[in-house]
């Protein structure tokens, strides 16, 4: 490299740079390790109706410790987007999402759970393909499935995403624009997305009651075009009121509950089929 530079020019590499070098280079070697022997896990999150409290589905989460201590996705999903491991990690993720909303299902009733996809993956010419097997594999009625594509990542490049999109939510698949608000939606392909769900990003739940703009737009926009709103992020009950009163559809966030372990999950799902306290899957 420092040839290629040029000239006499050193290329100097500051300690710093190295520390940082090879903390990258631990956490790919972590993530590969992780990879191979399937050590990641799913939590899964709550969503409730804003209005009656009903359970809706659950986000399902990765969860990563490397050597015993717990990594942030938002730290190693970006590493394994570069070195191109999120289309393993991610195969996994749908994997495992689909075949513990399978048993759920089977074994207390349908609830539905969604799986966040990458740039990455919904790039992978054969991602549809992909979607579809897993179904197949764990003969996951379509409708259980939800993914969560966030709104950047979609508009980037909605022409190439349209076909695999409009292709898995024919088959019954939910697709939910995730981190709404974020990023330049053009209203016009926002209709002609095949979408069902809009999720306001955190950052505006946070906001409310005091600066209620943008979770107001986001909702009108979504009656308008016939699309389910949930709030994601929601901390306080104050929120909570404002949400439930402006007509968002559901609510997720610590409020409710923190992302819950398997079990955990499993045990509220059983708990709220007991109550008749879960959201027909049709409504
Ligand atoms: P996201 O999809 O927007 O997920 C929501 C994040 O907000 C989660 O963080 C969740 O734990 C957190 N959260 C939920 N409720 C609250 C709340 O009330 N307050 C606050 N402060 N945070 C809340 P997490 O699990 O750390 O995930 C971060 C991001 O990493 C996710 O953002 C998603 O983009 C990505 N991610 C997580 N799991 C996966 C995965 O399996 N595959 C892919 N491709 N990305 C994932
Ligand atoms: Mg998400
Ligand atoms: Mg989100
Ligand atoms: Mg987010």
């Amino acid at each position: 490299a420092a040839k290629a530079a040029g000239g006499n020019r050193f290329v100097f590499y500051s300690r710093d740079m190295t520390e940082r070098a090879q903390a990258r280079l631990r956490l790919e070697g972590g993530l590969r390790d992780a990879l191979a022997s399937r050590s990641f896990e799913l939590v899964y999150q709550p969503k409730i109706q804003a209005a009656g409290g009903r359970l809706t589905g659950f986000e399902a989460l990765i969860r990563w410790r490397h050597d015993g201590v717990p990594v942030s996705p938002a730290d190693f999903i970006p590493v394994a987007e570069d070195t191109g491991m999120i289309v393993e990690i991610g195969r996994w993720v749908l994997d495992e999402a689909c075949r513990t909303a399978t048993r759920w299902s089977l074994d207390h009733g349908p609830v539905r759970v969604a799986v966040n996809v990458s740039a990455r993956q919904l790039a992978d010419p054969g991602f549809a393909d992909l979607v579809e097997q897993v179904l197949r594999r764990h003969a996951t009625p379509p409708d259980l499935l939800e993914l969560e594509i966030t709104e950047t990542v979609i508009m980037k490049d909605v022409e190439h995403h349209l076909p695999a999109l409009s292709r898995l939510r024919d088959r019954g698949v939910r697709i939910a624009i995730d981190d709404f608000g974020t990023g330049y939606s053009s209203l016009a392909y926002l209709r002609r997305l095949p979408v069902d769900v809009l999720k306001i990003d955190r950052s505006f739940v946070n906001d409310l009651p005091h600066a209620p703009d943008i979770a107001s737009t986001v909702i009108a926009l979504a009656q308008r075009l016939l699309l389910t709103t949930v709030a994601e992020g929601v901390e306080t009950d104050e929120q909570r009121r404002w949400l439930a009163e402006a007509g968002c559809d559901c609510l997720q966030g610590y409020l409710i509950s923190r992302p819950l372990s398997a079990d955990a999950a499993e045990a509220l799902v059983m708990t709220a089929f007991a109550h008749n306290d879960v959201l027909p899957m049709t409504a």
